[in-house]
C-alpha cells in the first residue's frame, strides 16, 4: 500500500479544510504560510519606539515610557504584543475569538516568537499563563483563544503552558459605569489562584489584545500575592500609547 507521508496528508485535509490567511480570511495559496502574502505587507508590526513597560508604540523617540506607564505603577515588569490594534488586527482577533478561526493562533505564535524569542527567553520565565476566560465562557466557544497562542508560543520556545493555576470566577462584562480604580478592583476579585498550585517564581502571561492593560494588570497582582515574583506579558496585538 502506498504509504502518504505527513506532508501529502496535511495537503489532503487542506482539500477539505482549507488553510486560510490570518489577517484576510482568503484560502492561502501552496506557498504561504499563515497569512498570505498581501496581508503580510500590510501588517502593523509594533516597531520601535514603544514603551519599555508595556510595549505600546510611542509617538515620541526620546520617551522611555507611555504616559500611562509613566503615571501609574505596574505590578507586571513587561508586556510586548506584535500588532498595532487597527482595523485589519481587530477583524483578524474577532474571527479567531468568535468564528471558531483556532488555526490563526499558529500564526500569532510564530510571528511573536520571530519577533520576541530572545527577549522572552531572557526573562527565564518557567512558565506561560494563558489568561483565562470564565467556565461558561469557554463552554459555549470551545476554547480559550489566549491558551491556544499560549500552546504555540510553548512550541516554538519550549516554555510549559499551564492552565491550573490561574482561574476566571467572575464574567466581567458590565464595566463601563466604573471608574479606572473601581474597574481594575472589579477585575482583580475576578480571578484567583486555584488551590494546591506549584509554586512559581517568573511568569508570563499570554492574551489576544492589550488595551488598558488592566487585565494583566489584575492578572499580576494576583500572582504577585500568590507568591510569584516576576510577571511579564506577551499579547498579538495592543492599541497606540501616548
Ligand atoms: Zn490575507
Ligand atoms: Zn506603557
Amino acid at each position: 500500500m502506498h504509504k502518504l507521508n505527513i506532508g501529502q496528508r496535511i495537503g489532503s485535509l487542506d482539500w477539505l479544510f482549507p488553510r486560510r490567511c490570518a489577517m484576510c480570511d482568503e484560502i492561502l495559496g501552496r506557498e504561504e504560510r499563515g497569512c498570505c502574502r498581501d496581508c503580510y505587507l500590510k501588517l502593523s508590526f509594533i516597531e520601535q519606539p514603544f514603551c519599555y513597560c508595556c510595549g505600546k508604540p510611542l509617538e515620541q523617540e526620546e520617551k522611555e515610557y507611555c504616559m500611562d506607564c509613566s503615571k501609574a505603577r505596574r505590578s507586571f515588569v513587561a508586556n510586548r504584543s506584535l500588532l498595532l490594534y487597527d482595523e485589519r488586527t481587530e477583524l483578524s482577533i474577532a474571527r479567531f475569538k468568535f468564528q471558531n478561526r483556532r488555526e490563526y493562533a499558529k500564526f500569532y505564535g510564530k510571528e511573536l516568537s520571530d519577533r520576541y524569542k530572545s527577549q522572552i527567553l531572557s526573562w527565564q520565565p518557567d512558565v506561560l499563563l494563558p489568561v483565562p476566560i470564565h467556565p461558561n465562557k469557554y463552554r459555549k466557544r470551545g476554547y480559550n483563544q489566549a491558551g491556544l497562542i499560549a500552546q504555540e508560543l510553548s512550541a516554538h520556545l519550549g516554555i510549559p503552558v499551564l492552565t491550573d493555576i490561574l482561574m476566571r470566577r467572575v464574567e466581567t462584562a458590565a464595566q463601563k459605569e466604573l471608574n479606572p480604580v473601581e474597574r481594575l478592583e472589579n477585575l482583580e476579585r475576578a480571578f484567583q489562584i486555584c488551590e494546591n498550585s506549584v509554586k512559581l517564581d517568573k511568569v508570563i502571561l499570554v492574551d489576544d489584545i492589550y488595551t488598558t492593560g488592566a487585565t494583566l494588570e489584575a492578572c499580576s497582582r494576583v500572582l504577585l500575592s500568590y507568591g510569584v515574583q516576576r510577571v511579564y506579558g506577551v499579547t498579538v496585538a495592543a492599541g497606540q500609547g501616548y
